[in-house]
């Protein structure tokens, strides 16, 4: 179908009929053109990226929205589950709907148990997010897991060697970058926010675009000064130069996650 032979993967969280303030948030609307832009790209004959879909979370969207916007468009992409929250949450999907999912062709993965940020876990908090995570999810979809994708991109080696151990062979994480087809062992992504209008991703995927190699550079900044004020500090100095909605209907644990996806 295509020469493509590199990708670019793209990470979506939840999607909306109407447009939200919540950054990660994306109209319907939106995902549906660049969807269709996305189909346009795949085949397409002369060099550039090839437009790969995730989402992250397992919010129940994902089902509702996303699903027949991809399944319509024979596009398969990784939904990255937050185990713990599954069947738990106001807004997330159940198993029932989680089945639903993968038994459309759709591919599942893990996004640990709780969301906790995997640098800040302990070795039994670790195994709790990462091993049985991974074996309540193949339980209960009756399916390989061999995918994860890290809670606010973080990772440092311990963690790393730790979805190794607990049997995932590629790990997802949130540094925009080009991977090549098919992908190693760890796979970057581009946070998309509800803002990026389809112009932008036509920039990005034009063949000389310097658009991801700057968006490469801002998460390196951003990953250094992390490094330098720590966590908690930069979630707080983040959440001062982001709005984050407070509206109730939107549910207050889409607010809670805000800081931990941004990137
Ligand atoms: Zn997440």
């Amino acid at each position: 179908m295509t020469q493509l032979s590199e990708s670019l993967y793209l990470l979506y969280h939840e999607l909306r009929p109407r447009r939200s303030d919540y950054s990660y948030v994306v109209e319907t609307a939106a995902f549906e053109k660049q969807c269709d832009l996305f189909l346009k790209l795949r085949s397409r004959k002369e060099p550039g990226l090839f437009p790969e879909v995730t989402f992250d979370d397992g919010h129940v969207s994902n089902l509702e929205f996303a699903l027949p916007i991809l399944h319509s468009r024979g596009i398969q992409a990784w939904f990255f589950i937050t185990v713990g929250w599954t069947g738990q949450r106001p807004h997330y999907m159940d198993w029932q709907q989680l089945r639903t999912l993968h038994e459309a062709g759709q591919q599942i993965g893990a996004h640990g148990w709780t969301h906790t940020l995997l640098t800040h876990c302990s070795p039994a908090e670790l195994q709790k997010e990462l091993a049985e995570a991974r074996l309540t999810l193949e339980d209960k979809l009756g399916t390989s897991i061999t995918t994860m994708s890290l809670p606010g991109g973080r990772a440092n080696s311990r963690v790393i060697q730790a979805c190794r151990d607990a049997g995932y062979t590629q790990i997802f994480t949130s540094a925009p970058k080009r991977e090549p087809r098919p992908a190693g062992a760890m796979i970057g992504r581009l946070n998309v926010r509800g803002d990026m209008t389809l112009e932008w991703f036509e920039q990005l995927f034009e063949p000389k675009s310097s658009v991801l190699s700057s968006l490469g550079r801002q998460h390196q900044m951003k990953t250094a000064a992390k490094a330098l004020l720590g966590d908690s500090l930069y979630e707080k100095l983040w959440g001062l130069v982001n709005r984050q909605e407070t509206e109730t209907s939107m549910g207050d644990a889409t607010a809670r996650e805000d800081s931990a996806h941004h990137q």
